[in-house]
């Protein structure tokens, strides 16, 4: 990332945030600008603070950031879409709270992705609207996959390359792809996949969002795809932990004060 600005005008959506100091907050924003950033907002917890109502999680909001040693400061906050029912409502929080979640998890810092921006803020505005959150929340997925180098192999067996036939099928996290009966049963970390729930992902995959959320599916295939990209993400996320980075910083920004 440059290094030739001093401050920045950039629009983000707060994933998460916590205490910092006496006052402030240090806060995990997803920028259209810059990707995802840790920055620190001064004095949020004051009762009097102007920017503490635009930084709450899920805000979409416009920002001004300044380069400090180690994180950002953020300066200047303006709330664009608050999402206020995302926050009041147990069910929705818990929801916003997962795609946040992703987000924030499968990417790296000061790497912008204009598209993941996008898929995130159109996510949290169909979840506050009311859309069936089935389909707001795998699409988000698979997209996120897509985007961040994991997508799913549904159309050929990871193992043999044989095209996927119309039957039950197995699917491999280690692979990240469909497996042919024949593979599948060879593979003890494999797991079965019913020809519904592999015809839910693949129409998830190829769709756009408004042709996605018409499909009707029982909902026992429901529960099946929502079990499956569990084993998928939390594999992928066990073997990529961005922790250790993060608290690196944090030693390397208390060494300085
Ligand atoms: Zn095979």
């Amino acid at each position: 990332m440059a290094e030739n600005w001093r401050s920045l005008r950039v629009e983000g959506i707060t994933l998460r945030h916590k205490d910092w100091g006496e006052a402030d907050r240090l806060l995990s924003i997803f920028t259209r600008e810059l990707g995802k950033v840790q920055a620190i907002a001064k004095g949020v917890r004051k009762p009097r603070s102007r920017k503490a109502g635009h930084l709450e999680p899920f805000m979409r909001a416009s920002m001004l950031l300044a380069r400090g040693r180690s994180f950002f400061i953020l300066t200047q906050a303006e709330a664009i879409d608050a999402h206020i029912p995302l926050r009041e409502d147990l069910t929705l929080l818990g929801r916003a709270s997962y795609l946040a979640e992703l987000l924030d998890r499968f990417t790296f810092e000061e790497e912008a992705n204009p598209a993941l921006y996008r898929l995130m803020q159109h996510s949290l505005t169909r979840l506050e609207r009311g859309d069936h959150p089935a389909a707001v929340l795998h699409f988000f997925e698979m997209r996120l996959l897509d985007q961040v180098g994991y997508r799913p192999q549904l159309q050929r067996c990871g193992l043999c390359g044989q095209e996927i036939r119309p039957q039950n099928q197995f699917f491999s996290a280690a692979h990240g792809s469909a497996l042919c009966p024949a593979c599948g049963e060879k593979e003890p970390q494999a797991r079965p996949v019913s020809l519904q729930a592999l015809k839910y992902l693949r129409h998830f995959q190829r769709s756009t969002y408004a042709e996605a959320r018409r499909a009707r599916f029982a909902p026992a295939t429901l529960a099946e795809v929502e079990a499956l990209m569990y084993y998928y993400l939390t594999y992928l996320l066990e073997s990529s932990l961005h922790s250790p980075a993060f608290i690196q910083r944090i030693r390397q920004h208390k060494s300085r004060r």
